[in-house]
């Protein structure tokens, strides 16, 4: 049986989180004397002298709206890289617990288990990025905290099947970590609908890929409203500066624009792909759900070199497990994709 009390570390547990000012005192009107700021202004053109809202309420509940669930789920981080460190610090014993990952996939994973001196076990995914069920459940043991699913996942673009996912959500009692990064990209929907059926399932997103907002460093998980909690008592009083707020604010009007990039991109892949197919040098192109391919192909270490040299910057996947032979490259505006096929025609 799923048990949050006995799945959190003990000092997390018995942990009084720390009251800032603004935790104690919430309203607007006054004369603010409780949080030792300059109450004259700040040195920059524009004021920054007051702390921000430490939950970020307003940009939640604006969210909430958007993605149909309740600002009690919504946790925001400094970028998702600081939800998946927080999650390993509310779970995982260091030098005692363990995670599951599914090699080949995004690497902030295992770096952030390290950093936390916690085990990691790879269940590397099968021929053509297939989730390995059986070998995932035989892999948990008693101190298994976390499992790691990334879908659409980061190298490959590939999903995993919905009913596979589930399978290990319902026969696991950690916490399984679906990261929706790419989501946004796929066919098959977000797994914030299922969030009332699994309590221990956390999703997280991101503004820093469709949103385009990679330089606010914006994070997103969604949960249960007893997990936001634990996330929102272990992390730093205010993760979220006020800018980002405001800004996130911004962009959360403009989900139109997204919604036509989305759309653009999406076509774009597929043209793509066509066009890399042509090439005698790719071997294969496997059929993706995110921004960006995988591409298989003959003497990818010079391909990645001359690509450089021609100033296209593209991703070196060819060391990774299951990834031989491959760059990765992002979906760019249709003039850049076009400028990669040129040059790669001319190789
Ligand atoms: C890009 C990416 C993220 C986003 O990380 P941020 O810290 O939010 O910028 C998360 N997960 C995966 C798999 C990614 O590729």
């Amino acid at each position: 049986m799923f048990n949050i009390e006995n799945l959190v570390r003990e000092n997390i547990r018995n942990l009084s989180p720390y009251s800032s000012a603004r935790d104690e005192y919430k309203g607007e009107a006054g004369i603010f004397l409780d949080a030792n700021e300059n109450s004259f202004g700040s040195a920059s053109d524009e004021l920054h002298n007051r702390y921000p809202d430490p939950l970020a309420l307003e940009l939640k509940a604006q969210l909430g709206l958007i993605k149909d669930v309740k600002a009690s789920q919504i946790f925001l981080g400094n970028g998702s890289d600081e939800a998946i460190d927080l999650l390993f610090r509310i779970f995982c014993n260091p030098a005692k617990d363990n995670v599951i990952i599914l090699p080949p996939t995004y690497g902030m994973y295992s770096v952030s288990a390290h950093i936390n001196d916690v085990k990691v076990i790879n269940v590397n995914l099968k021929a053509d990025f297939i989730l390995d069920v059986d070998g995932i459940l035989n892999a948990i043991n008693e101190n298994t905290k976390l499992i790691f699913l990334c879908c659409p996942n980061n190298p490959s673009g590939t999903s995993f099947k919905e009913g596979e996912m589930k399978t290990i959500l319902k026969n696991f009692n950690g916490i399984v970590v679906l990261d929706e990064a790419y989501i946004d990209y796929s066919s098959s929907k977000s797994f914030i609908s299922e969030l009332g059926n699994y309590p221990n399932l956390v999703i997280l997103q991101t503004f820093s890929k469709a949103w385009g907002m990679a330089n606010l460093r914006l994070g997103i998980a969604y949960a249960s409203k007893t997990i936001i909690g634990l996330l929102n008592k272990v992390k730093s009083p205010y993760n979220i500066n006020g800018l980002t707020q405001q800004l996130a604010l911004k962009a959360l009007n403009n989900k139109d624009r997204v919604k036509t990039w989305i759309d653009i991109i999406i076509i774009e892949r597929e043209k793509l792909i066509i066009e890399l197919l042509k090439l005698p040098f790719v071997i294969k192109v496997y059929p993706s759900e995110a921004n960006f391919i995988l591409v298989k192909m003959r003497e990818s270490g010079k391909m990645y070199d001359y690509l450089i040299a021609n100033k296209i910057i593209v991703r070196d996947r060819s060391n990774v497990i299951l990834c031989e032979g491959c760059l990765r490259i992002t979906i760019g505006t249709e003039k850049e994709n076009s400028g990669l096929i040129k040059i790669l025609k001319q190789f």
